[in-house]
């Protein structure tokens, strides 16, 4: 009936476009399909690009929406990539862009899987949303759900920045602190969204409709520089980002538009880094993260306890499109957010900024050679862990 599909992406099981998050035949996660003949046929991609609105939405057919729904939107996307200016000249001879996603309505990229998966709450008529965030995916979920008029209740572990806690009860959602780390608060979210039958947001792969937003990064950042960067970089916790935006891109390549890939790199915190680890020792599989979690990167501080298949989805993106997984250390973090605030007048959190640091040791290991063009998404806003950044530099302690 749609162009849609929801596809098992372990037994290739096909399943209607319902809220679900798992396959009824093995409980594999779920990944969205189109029928990409079907769409192109009626509109190419160039004359979706060519549309004047701003943001996300001109990209609605490769999007997992009914026609007839009306997205839940702030104005999201549509962000700048700026090229790198007074940084760049410290990097060497490569070509270095910032796509700046703090510019979106709730200062995080996540603005994009939300505004998607809220449109989604929206066609499936359910009236809560549920989720678990380390920050930003609640604040964005509090601010959409606001927009659609949805309860909203977020489980956050208790080391969440204040700020972001502070945004979320301002948009009149539930606070929930749990005691732990992330994967804490994804249990305790995962059973309140069954019990109250909420439409679950949890920015990992389980929402396959929230997954989908993230393409457009991709189409974003063809579209500023009229071709595929040789490297994209961004930050990964379970790393939705990263696969949503190589999705992106084979949709392109597939539409005809482009006629390569870039290559993928997933940077982690090395205090909490499963698909750096797995990815250093050449394993398939990614294993949970044992022991501390301890970073001042916490929008990306996700051991995957519960959830090690999701770092095993990210990892074989990475190796597919022949990338890597970087480590960075805290203290490379926070030199690299001085460096981007005082050169390049962008000032990020401590989780985007690690994009940044890995481009450094990419650099410095000849990974990246001069003359490449090369793409740092910058996920997120400084001012939203400014507090957790002041009291490190004043005291050494989170
Ligand atoms: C969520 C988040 C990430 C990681 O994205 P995933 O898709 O969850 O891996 C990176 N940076 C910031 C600022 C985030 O909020
Ligand atoms: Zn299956």
């Amino acid at each position: 009936m749609y162009d849609f599909w929801l596809t098992c992406t372990r037994c290739g099981t096909g399943h209607p476009a319902l809220p679900l998050y798992r396959c009824r035949a093995c409980g594999g996660s779920l990944e969205v399909s189109y029928d990409y003949k079907a769409i192109f046929s009626r509109l190419p991609f160039e004359r979706m690009a060519a549309r004047t609105s701003p943001g996300i939405w001109k990209y609605r057919e490769l999007l997992p929406v009914f026609p007839d729904t009306d997205p839940v939107t702030l104005g999201e996307g549509g962000t700048p990539l700026l090229p790198s200016g007074r940084m760049g000249s410290t990097t060497g001879g490569f070509r270095l862009y910032l796509k700046n996603e703090s510019a979106n309505p709730t200062l995080a990229f996540k603005d994009r899987p939300l505004s998607v998966a809220l449109t989604a709450a929206r066609q499936f008529g359910l009236t809560e949303v549920v989720c678990a965030s380390t920050g930003n995916t609640g604040v964005a979920a509090s601010a959409y759900a606001a927009r659609a008029g949805l309860r909203c209740t977020v489980y956050v572990p208790a080391a969440a920045p204040a700020e972001k806690l502070e945004a979320m009860k301002a948009y009149g959602t539930v606070l929930e602190t749990v005691t732990g780390s992330f994967s804490d608060a994804y249990a305790a979210s995962a059973g309140e969204a069954l019990r109250l039958g909420a439409f679950n947001l949890t920015s990992t792969y389980l929402n396959p409709y929230a997954v989908e937003g993230n393409k457009t990064l991709a189409y974003e950042i063809f579209a500023s520089l009229q071709t595929v960067p040789d490297w994209i970089i961004i930050p990964v916790g379970a790393g939705p980002l990263l696969s949503g935006c190589y999705k992106g891109f084979r949709e392109m390549l597939l539409a005809g538009v482009i006629d390569r890939l870039p290559r993928m790199v997933g940077v982690q915190a090395s205090g909490c880094a499963p698909i750096v680890r797995a990815f250093q020792a050449g394993e398939q599989e990614v294993r949970p993260w044992s022991g501390s979690t301890a970073t001042l990167a916490s929008g990306i501080a996700d051991p995957l306890s519960t959830y090690p298949e999701d770092g095993t989805r990210t990892l074989a993106v990475i190796r597919e499109s022949g990338g890597a997984a970087v480590g960075v250390s805290d203290p490379e973090i926070l030199r690299c957010r001085r460096m981007l605030a005082e050169r390049e007048g962008i000032l990020a959190e401590l989780s985007s900024v690690t994009a940044v640091a890995a481009v450094e040791a990419l650099c410095g290991s000849g990974a990246i050679r001069a003359g490449e063009l090369v793409t740092a998404v910058v996920t997120g806003h400084g001012i939203k862990d400014m507090t957790a950044a002041i009291n490190f530099e004043k005291t050494g302690v989170e």
